[in-house]
């Protein structure tokens, strides 16, 4: 019979960039939003020290200097790069493995006689460490619903050393009782306030509660909890996610963009970004649709987009670009001050099974010619990082991108910050 598990990062931006720089290590860190906005993610330290999540920094600014809490900007090429890393070692030691998000998967494992998989996941929480520098959290059980309970757990008790294996824990309902209703997966806030009006707290109450009312309330998705909470396993482990509908890159600039060549030059930014994205999942776009808006403070409102349908689907960063700047005159307005600008990539299709136009038929072989060379720069930027080679108009300067001061030094993105040893 399999187990499933879901092994976590603990405080994940925190640790690492506690990994990479070992200055910060057992020091109180937290990571600020896009922007530095924000609080989005603190070390063990920082929690200890009550600091929450979601807190605007220059709220609390003084008060994280007065207790020497390391401030840092969020550094996502970092985060992405950790996480790949970690997800091909989880890889090698599993039979399935659902990436979930950036700093947890799913993963189907198969469980020996004995009933024991403590060993295994100890050796796979030994790999992580050894290897990234990292902390994992492992929960152990019969589906993904009781899995996400059971990583709940290992966090919660003491001694379970990141480990939990609710499949085979005595006093299963004495567990499932330590579990909010507000903290079961897929129960949001307006169910967990049913639930709670019906006298039903915690995930054992859920468990046991009668069948038809949940039904009735909140259909196959009530049932199918109820069913995994009961052991049942109602869910699968996806490898493959769903193909994306579409691709949307978009950000707040640090400043508001008033000129036009500012809006085409970010503009030109996420759409060298966006094809990329494209290109390393084998979609073509046939829609292209940039926006542009104000602030949602500003006492003057405005929002504008503008798309083209395209006659041939492409990925093809040379000719999206000419799109996106000749649509860009569309959304520009001279009286309005740009918060947020983005483009998405639209009605996306698979790059096999595309059908080529019979209007606009570019030659076989000049249609070749441009794939090799999207495929080489994509492969040069893959393996030196940093975008060495891209667009002119990406290398200009900027006077709006995004705030992030407080960037750390050190990176393993970056060849020209890899931290040096002297020997
Ligand atoms: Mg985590």
């Amino acid at each position: 019979m399999n187990a499933i598990a879901l092994v976590d990062g603990n405080n994940f931006y925190a640790s690492c960039e506690q990994s990479i720089n070992p200055s910060l290590k057992n020091k109180p860190l937290v990571i600020l939003s896009n922007n530095d906005g924000c609080i989005i993610a603190r070390s063990a330290e920082a929690r200890t020290l009550k600091i929450r999540m979601g807190e605007p920094y220059f709220k609390i600014k003084k008060r994280l200097n007065k207790l020497g809490v390391i401030v840092l900007s969020s550094n996502y090429s970092l985060y992405g790069d950790m996480s790949k890393r970690l997800m091909n070692i989880l890889k090698k030691h599993c039979e399935k493995i659902e990436i979930y998000s950036i700093d947890e998967a799913f993963i189907s494992i198969h469980r020996p006689h004995n009933k024991d998989l403590f060993p295994w996941a100890r050796k796979l929480r030994t790999l992580i460490y050894q290897n990234l520098g990292l902390t994992i959290t492992i929960g152990i059980a019969e589906n993904k619903l009781r899995a996400k309970l059971a990583n709940k757990l290992a966090k919660r008790i003491n001694y379970s050393a990141g480990i939990f294996d609710l499949g085979i824990a005595n006093n299963k309902n004495s567990y499932l009782k330590e579990i909010n209703v507000e903290n079961i997966w897929g129960i949001g806030n307006q169910t967990s306030q049913w639930l709670r009006s019906k006298g039903i707290k915690n995930a054992r109450e859920l468990k046991d509660m009668n069948q038809h009312e949940l039904k009735k309330k909140l259909g196959v998705v009530g049932q199918r909890i109820q069913l995994e909470l009961k052991g049942y396993q109602c869910l699968p482990i996806e490898e493959k996610k769903n193909q994306k509908k579409e691709i949307r890159v978009s950000r707040s600039f640090s400043q508001p963009i008033t000129k036009l060549d500012d809006l085409k030059h970010a503009l030109a930014i996420y759409t060298i970004r966006a094809s990329e994205k494209m290109r390393a999942q084998n979609l073509k776009a046939s829609v292209v649709t940039i926006f542009a808006r104000t602030s949602h403070y500003s006492n003057f409102n405005y929002q504008k987009s503008a798309y083209k349908k395209l006659i041939e689907a492409t990925n093809n960063t040379n000719i999206i670009l000419k799109i996106v700047i000749e649509l860009s005159k569309e959304i520009y307005h001279p009286d309005y001050k740009l918060a947020k600008a983005g483009v998405l990539m639209q009605d996306l299709s698979d790059y096999n099974y595309i059908q080529k136009s019979i209007i606009n038929y570019p030659s076989d072989d000049k249609s070749e010619r441009e794939n090799k060379l999207m495929q080489t720069i994509d492969s040069l930027n893959n393996k030196f990082r940093n975008e060495v080679i891209t667009w002119g108009i990406a290398k200009k300067k900027q006077s709006w991108s995004m705030n992030r001061k407080l960037l750390s030094g050190t990176s393993i993105t970056n060849i020209e910050k890899i931290p040096t040893i002297i020997i």
